[in-house]
């Protein structure tokens, strides 16, 4: 399937000449000239990266790219100008998976892109917690709590209270 690219470039050149570039690398395409058409459109579809220009009118790249880490994980490379430096990093700081120094060179920028697409983001940690109303158990921690109480409790009595409530829904017999 073809990977579906949100460019945000409030310039229109730049933004059609990126338009040309990827679509005949054979990647979908759509154009925010500002974030507040960003977000609109994001509002819409979900692309699979994002391409978000530093420098733009209304809120800036950095902006928009702390807005949009809260919503989501969808890679985001920068566009920034040679001489924005320390923005480039506040923009690394605020979220971004990557940056191109404009003007940039068509094949890097492709190259950076399928590396951003590519890279599986990790999984969320599952966390062994068990609960029963106002009882909970962490097993990474080894932890017992019944509302804000810590329980002590033996190991053998941890173990049976950790069985018993992984399987809360199923009948055991006394044996088990
Ligand atoms: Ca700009």
């Amino acid at each position: 399937m073809q990977s579906y690219i949100m460019i945000i470039e409030d310039e229109p050149d730049i933004s059609g000449l990126l338009v040309k570039i990827l679509q005949e690398a054979g990647y979908r395409t759509c154009q925010a000239f500002s974030g507040t058409e960003a977000e609109l459109l994001l509002e819409k579809s979900v692309p699979d990266l994002i391409l978000l220009d530093l420098m733009l009118p209304g809120l800036n790249g950095i902006e928009i790219c702390r807005r949009i880490r809260k919503l989501s994980d969808i890679p985001i490379i920068m566009l920034t100008a040679k001489d924005e430096v320390i923005d480039k990093v506040a923009g690394l700081d605020s979220g971004a998976d990557d940056y191109v120094t404009k003007p940039f060179a068509i094949e890097e920028l492709l190259a950076r892109m399928r590396v951003a697409l590519k890279r599986v983001r990790p999984e969320p940690v599952v966390k062994n917690i068990y609960t029963c109303e106002d009882l909970v158990i962490d097993d990474d921690k080894h932890l017992v709590k019944v509302g804000e109480n810590v329980v002590d409790l033996t190991k053998k009595e941890y173990d049976l209270l950790l069985y018993l409530l992984k399987s809360k829904n199923i009948v055991l017999s006394r044996e088990q």
